[in-house]
């Protein structure tokens, strides 16, 4: 067993040693919650990502996929919203200097009597305050605090030619020495607004502006999804837990089109599907769990909504929304363009009238998962340890990653004893032969047969197949199972055979 407050460290360290996740320009002292993913780490997140896209769209009939550019027109984002209202309540505290979410911090009871070190540091005196809003610093426990501020999470830059510090620059020297703030905020805003570019929070919005093209020249008929996965950015104020909550990231998104009427249907099918996609890949199931946001959770346009949690070290957190959302998004989009965003069914009833042909807007089931997110949650799942015995006889702990097949970054790797006798060329031979059936393997001939087998441990290499002198007399290998340490002999040609039908 790993200890929960010991496991994200212990992960952290195996990522960037075995070529997960590093920290993005490290050499330059990094930056902050920015990650690279490595060869493993992008194999696997590719093997995530893929199996999402494989269950959702390829194996339905009625949902398709696309991938939309990350900078849109910026209306769509005055549309939706996010330029007004996508924003998160900021708090400074006076005492440590601790920048905070508010709806984030840990919840206490108006009026508790609080107790906290000065600074927030361990030698500081003890002060006392009383606590007048429901929660408190959540570093150092002051109610001492700045009022709460809106900030936008929206990154924002520039396109086009127009350089904007340029204009800025011509404009301010044009101005008298009186112009107050706010007059000077408005130009500014104005002089940025001409040539303004978002990169987008979140993948949805790319799929409703979108949905005539799609729906019409795929001649999609409701109830129909539209999937993508790609790049979000959020200028997140907090970033934390390693991948959990970062500023640029990666979502798989569906926005599912339905019947008005239909969507409670449609939540409970989207529920069931998600869930049971974490459970075939997972090995512990009792990690997730399903949590019905709280009227007072819910989002203004929201009939419903659900988050899928994992249990990660530190607790209960969300690994994907899963909202029904009304017509919410496609009417504003219709409104805000003067463009029909709806659907007509020429074979249904319309209510209203009780004459034949049904126009309406569609609703809108969105299942909304994180594939960073996903990928720290399978490496988690996968972190395993048993005991063994030592070739010396001796108890020892074997530690392992227990990834199911299909994320694996390697499905089996190739392991020739020595480097002479004829091992090499048949350890090729049969390498080859893997990659011809497009199976991601791994030769390797470095160190001693007892650390390779360690190594392809520690990246969750299902099956460690090992080449000997005998493997070049008869064409029987060893074949080594990661989650039981077992080896049995068997001839060659039967590799291939065994490692697909793991897959399967
Ligand atoms: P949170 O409450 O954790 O900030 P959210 O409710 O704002 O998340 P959504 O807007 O519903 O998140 O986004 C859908 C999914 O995108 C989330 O469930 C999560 O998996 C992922 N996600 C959102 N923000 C981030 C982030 N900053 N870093 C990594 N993944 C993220």
């Amino acid at each position: 067993m790993i200890a929960p407050n010991e496991k994200m460290q212990k992960l952290v360290s195996l990522c960037k040693q075995r070529g997960f996740i590093f920290q993005s320009s490290e050499i330059y002292g990094g930056l902050k919650s920015a990650y690279d993913y490595g060869p493993l780490g992008t194999e696997l997140k590719r093997n995530i990502a893929q199996e999402w896209w494989h269950e959702c769209v390829t194996r339905k009939e009625n949902m398709v996929g696309m991938d939309a550019s990350i900078m849109m027109h910026p209306k769509v984002w005055e549309t939706s919203g996010h330029v007004s209202s996508f924003s998160d309540p900021l708090v400074d505290c006076h005492n440590c200097k601790e920048r905070f979410r508010s709806d984030k911090a840990p919840k206490i009871e108006i009026g508790t009597e609080m107790t906290y070190l000065e600074g927030g540091k361990k030698n500081g005196k003890t002060l006392k305050g009383t606590a007048t809003r429901d929660y408190v610093c959540p570093n150092c426990s002051s109610p001492n605090l700045s009022e709460e501020r809106q900030f936008n999470g929206m990154f924002r830059s520039s396109i086009g030619p127009i350089d904007p510090i340029q204009d800025l620059a011509a404009e301010i020297q044009r101005l008298d020495k009186q112009t107050s703030t706010e007059e000077l905020r408005k130009l500014i805003h104005d002089v940025i607004s001409r040539s303004i570019v978002y990169l987008r929070p979140e993948t949805a919005q790319g799929i409703f502006v979108q949905f005539n093209n799609v729906q019409q020249s795929m001649g999609m008929k409701v109830p129909f999804g539209i999937a993508q996965q790609g790049k979000a950015f959020r200028n997140e104020i907090v970033t934390e837990h390693f991948i959990f909550r970062s500023c640029e990231f990666e979502q798989m998104e569906i926005e599912f089109f339905c019947e008005p009427g239909t969507q409670g249907k449609w939540l409970e099918y989207w529920k069931n599907e998600r869930m049971s996609w974490y459970h075939r890949l997972a090995n512990d199931k009792s990690k997730f769990r399903l949590r019905q946001h709280a009227p007072e959770e819910l989002a203004h346009y929201a009939d419903n909504c659900y988050d899928i949690d994992y249990e990660f070290p530190w607790g209960f957190d969300e690994l994907e929304g899963i909202a029904s959302r009304t017509d919410y998004d496609l009417k504003k989009h219709g409104e805000g363009t003067g463009t029909k965003l709806s659907y007509f069914d020429p074979n249904k009833v319309d209510p209203q009238t009780g004459k034949m042909g049904y126009r309406y807007i569609p609703y809108v089931i969105e299942p909304s998962a994180g594939l960073t997110r996903a990928t720290l949650c399978f490496l988690l799942d996968a972190m395993s340890v048993d005991e063994g015995i030592d070739a010396g006889g001796v108890k020892k702990e074997r530690f392992f990653m227990k990834f199911h097949p299909r994320l694996a970054p390697y499905k089996a790797a190739i392991l020739p004893l020595v480097k002479k006798d004829g091992q090499p060329e048949l350890a090729e031979k049969l390498m080859q032969e893997f990659l011809d059936n497009k199976i991601n393997s791994s030769l390797d001939v470095q160190q001693s047969i007892g650390k390779r087998y360690a190594r392809h441990d520690e990246i969750g290499t299902p099956y460690c197949i090992t080449i000997d002198n005998q493997s070049v007399m008869d064409q029987t290998v060893t074949i080594r199972d990661r989650d039981t340490s077992l080896q049995e002999r068997i001839s060659m040609e039967k590799c291939i055979e065994i490692v697909k039908n793991k897959l399967k």
